[in-house]
């Protein structure tokens, strides 16, 4: 599709192109909604195949990051950009040449990590540009998002038990986690500490070793870990891991993790969740701790107490969700998309309305 009539079916503002000779750098910057602030996003590095599979990949992850920042409460829109590059071919200069585009926007973009980019990576672009998020905590940035992560995520999980189960506490509830690595791991930590029972898997030995030795954790292997009892699956690994074959062998009645993209066909596998009476927490909402993080660096002078108080807030927008997902009789992650669009447009509204 050409990317005119591209951004147009997908209900973009804006799409820029970005050529650096200098550097090689290739790369394009999706802005899909700024009704609610400017446009936050992560920049991402892939050797895409082509130019169209880089706009596809950018067009939907940009507006997935307008649905993201909209539930999470933040004055944020959605963005996201690719650098297209095989990931080791980075440089300083890449990443200073896709500063000086980011300024050039004079603030409808904001940038932070994502696949493939880092900390050292965003140092980079802010010598170009302000616009610039997750930066460490040593420079005036808001450091490593893992931690609020994982407490958005047990904040969510405490949400689905209470909605699911009626359950208040998750003293005695079975967890089964998949993946213990920043944010799995972090998350085993507090669901121990509130009596949990746990039941781990990680490619890493080590890692499922540790969360062994320190929360008498119960190992298992990658594929047992899809079919245990348990009240709760918790996927903080890689996407995907409910599609056609493991769905049928889940035997809990949440799935509620960090990852992203867990359903492999959202519309498919959320219906048939919904189908079996598992209870899924949309991962863009329980995950929404890490880019709350980065917008208390965005907008402020970074506080922790915020962070930690906007996260906890998880809880309720997921109640919210749920509420809206019984009463309309439609999977969560469709209640999700009507919670974020709610906001946009009321927010929208008010704009209109009273900031002219
Ligand atoms: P990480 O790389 O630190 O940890 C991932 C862990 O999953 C690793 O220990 C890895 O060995 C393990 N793993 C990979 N494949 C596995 C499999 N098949 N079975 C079991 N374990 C497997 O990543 P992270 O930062 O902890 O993030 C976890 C997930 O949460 C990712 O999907 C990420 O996109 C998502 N997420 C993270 C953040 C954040 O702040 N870090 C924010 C939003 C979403």
């Amino acid at each position: 599709m050409k990317p005119l009539a591209a951004m147009v079916a997908a209900e973009h503002e804006q799409i820029v192109y970005c050529h650096d000779k200098a550097s090689g750098l290739k790369a394009i910057i999706a802005i899909h909604d700024t009704t609610l602030g400017p446009a936050l996003g992560g920049c991402r590095i892939w050797p895409y195949k082509n130019e169209d599979e880089a706009l596809f990949d950018v067009l939907r992850l940009s507006k997935g990051m307008t649905y993201k920042n909209a539930a999470a409460g933040l004055n944020l829109g959605g963005g996201k950009a690719v650098i297209i590059a095989d990931p080791r071919e980075k440089s300083e200069a890449m990443m200073r040449a896709f500063g000086r585009f980011i300024q050039s926007l004079n603030g409808r973009y904001i940038t932070a990590e994502d696949v493939n980019t880092t900390t050292q990576d965003m140092i980079y672009i802010r010598d170009e540009t302000r616009f610039v998020a997750g930066l460490p905590e040593e420079i005036g940035g808001s450091g490593n998002p893992s931690p609020f992560t994982a407490m958005g995520t047990f904040e969510g999980i405490r949400a689905a038990v209470l909605h699911r189960l009626g359950a208040n506490s998750l003293q005695g509830l079975t967890v089964a986690v998949q993946g213990l690595g920043n944010v799995g791991g972090s998350l085993c930590g507090m669901l121990h500490k509130a009596g949990a029972k746990l039941i781990v898997s990680d490619l890493s030995e080590e890692r499922v070793a540790t969360m062994v030795k320190q929360y008498n954790a119960v190992p298992v292997s990658l594929e047992e870990i899809l079919s245990v009892e348990a009240d709760v699956f918790a996927p903080c690994a890689l996407g995907a891991s409910v599609n056609d074959e493991s769905i049928e062998n889940f035997k809990v009645s949440v799935i509620a993790g960090a990852a992203n993209n867990v359903l492999l066909d959202e519309q498919k596998h959320a219906l048939r969740l919904k189908e079996k009476n598992i209870l899924y927490a949309p991962d863009y909402i329980i995950n929404a701790g890490g880019v709350i993080n980065v917008y208390y660096e965005v907008i402020d002078r970074y506080r922790r107490e915020s962070v930690t108080q906007k996260v906890k807030e998880i809880h309720k927008t997921l109640m919210d969700v749920f509420r809206i997902s019984d009463e309309e009789n439609i999977p969560t992650p469709m209640a999700s998309a009507r919670f974020s669009e709610c906001r946009i447009e009321t927010i929208g509204q008010v704009h209109r309305t009273y900031l002219k």
